[in-house]
């Protein structure tokens, strides 16, 4: 088994202790992953402000270099990267698993390499030259959760490095050992100091999260959390991105063509086993044809193989950690106690791991838990509506606002209701595709601020204008 360091000032650091990471497939041991101090921390952000004036004052041309020799060594050790991904996490090897996983983070990686943040001109005439720069805001903390750990760390890190940030970063104590060996990589190729990683739970998180030294704070993870970081933010006035829960409805209009768009439909609901931010959790049928939709979906699902991540048959795995599959079970038991029907799954196997069957909830209700909750797992609970209006209504009912989608034979028709979502992503008839270049984040309380694109980058800047009296 591999072992594991935390790297700080470009240098391994090992720990007095260590802590399991479980194999949620079957709860052997994935790896033993050092355990940070909040010395580790304070080292770690003193590596980063040491670090921050020669990496700010670096061209922008080289630093968009070294993000391109990042992401082909991340291609290089794809292998071992998405194997780790699926040891640690559960998300398989194949399909939109682990390999989709770490390839994305290598795309992501190159697309934010090609982005740009040229000087702007305001005003330039016999009066006055006025410009406006982006300068990087300084050392980002970073902290990430479970579901995707390689590409949300990938998300976090090399914006703030393009743009001249140095970056301390925490992944969750479920997942660390892929964010571990990215950054251990990336430290092969930037300068000692520029991404430094500790470990550790809400303590350490919370150390990084208040730290004086730490000027930007990027946090994906729940709501309950994203409250207490940016509550840590307020006492130096830390400028935060927040990526946190949703709970994102899908709304098919009436008289639908369903079968066209089932595989589609199944993706946005289960990819990695339903355990994504920006996932279909709520499904709304019309009436006039909810049988039908039910019996189509819980068809599909019927075909689609659970199990064992390293198998490559498989395409979606367990759930990943006791804590979350507690939590799925027992929004399934609710909804059956208030008379849902489980068309499918609902009951998890017998022996150790976290698998949980892909479930299918017909007949549930805006009162019932799995719907007015977020399940982040592999469990889907379908609601009838009457009129379009009322669908939109509901969808937009929650305190929420990530993604949402609207499904229907005239796209341009359900584009229309698409933008009635209070949501940061609206679809059509599709659910969660994101791309490097379009900004992604959520209203309400999904969150503050995007990422991704030139809105992303722009988040790690701070603006200065520059007003030249002629
Ligand atoms: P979580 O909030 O429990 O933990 C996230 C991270 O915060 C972990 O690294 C954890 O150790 C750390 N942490 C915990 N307490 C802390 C504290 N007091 N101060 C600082 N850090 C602390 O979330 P999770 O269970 O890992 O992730 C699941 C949640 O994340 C879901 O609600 C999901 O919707 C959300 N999520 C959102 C997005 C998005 O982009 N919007 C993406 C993925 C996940």
């Amino acid at each position: 088994m591999s072992s594991f360091a935390l790297t700080i000032g470009g240098k391994a650091v090992t720990t007095t202790r260590q802590f399991d990471v479980l194999n949620p497939f079957d709860e052997s041991l994935a790896g033993r992953c050092p355990e940070a101090t909040i010395d580790h921390v304070d080292q770690a952000v003193r590596c980063a402000r040491e670090a921050l004036p020669g990496w700010s004052s670096t061209p922008d041309a080289q630093r968009a270099a070294k993000l391109m020799d990042i992401a082909a060594l991340i291609e290089r050790e794809q292998a071992q990267l998405a194997r780790l991904v699926t040891l640690e996490q559960g998300k398989p090897q194949s399909g939109p698993g682990a390999n989709f996983e770490v390839a994305g983070a290598a795309g992501w990686t190159r697309a934010t390499a090609s982005l740009e943040l040229p000087e702007e001109t305001i005003q330039n005439d016999n009066v006055a030259r006025i410009v406006i720069r982006r300068k990087p805001v300084g050392v980002v903390g970073s902290v990430t959760p479970w579901n995707w750990p390689l590409l949300i760390a990938t998300w976090h890190v090399m914006p703030a490095i393009r743009v001249g940030c140095t970056v301390v970063i925490k992944p969750s104590p479920f997942t660390p050992l892929s964010t571990l060996r990215l950054i251990e990589l990336m430290n092969e190729i930037l300068p000692p100091g520029v991404i430094n990683v500790v470990t550790g739970g809400p303590e350490v998180g919370a150390r990084l999260t208040g730290h004086p030294g730490v000027d930007k704070l990027v946090f994906t993870g729940s709501i309950a959390t994203g409250k207490k970081v940016m509550e840590s933010a307020s006492h130096s006035l830390k400028r935060v991105t927040l990526e946190l829960g949703g709970n994102d409805a899908g709304i098919i209009l009436p008289a639908t063509d369903v079968e066209p768009l089932l595989e589609k439909l199944f993706w946005g609901c289960f990819i990695n086993a339903g355990q994504t931010c920006a996932a279909l959790k709520r499904l709304y049928v019309h009436e006039s044809q909810y049988s039908e939709v039910v019996e189509r979906f819980a068809a599909y699902v019927d075909k689609i193989p659970v199990g064992n991540g390293l198998d490559p048959q498989t395409l979606i795995g367990p759930v990943s950690n006791r804590m979350q599959l507690d939590k799925v079970m027992d929004l399934v038991a609710e909804a059956r106690s208030r008379g849902a029907r489980i068309v499918r799954g609902g009951k998890k196997p017998e022996g150790r791991g976290f698998l949980y069957p892909l479930t299918v909830i017909a007949d549930a209700t805006d009162e019932m838990r799995v719907v007015k909750e977020e399940q982040f797992g592999p469990v889907i609970p379908i609601i009838r509506y009457g009129t379009i209006e009322e669908a939109i209504r509901r969808a937009n009912s929650l305190e929420v606002g990530l993604g949402g989608s609207v499904w229907g034979d005239d796209p341009e028709a359900a584009a229309r209701y698409a933008g009635q979502l209070e949501c940061g992503t609206a679809w059509v008839n599709q659910h969660g595709a994101i791309n490097p270049m379009t900004p992604f984040g959520g209203v309400k309380c999904s969150g503050i601020g995007v990422e991704f694109g030139v809105d992303g980058l722009k988040e790690y800047t701070t603006v200065q204008a520059l007003n030249v009296a002629r």
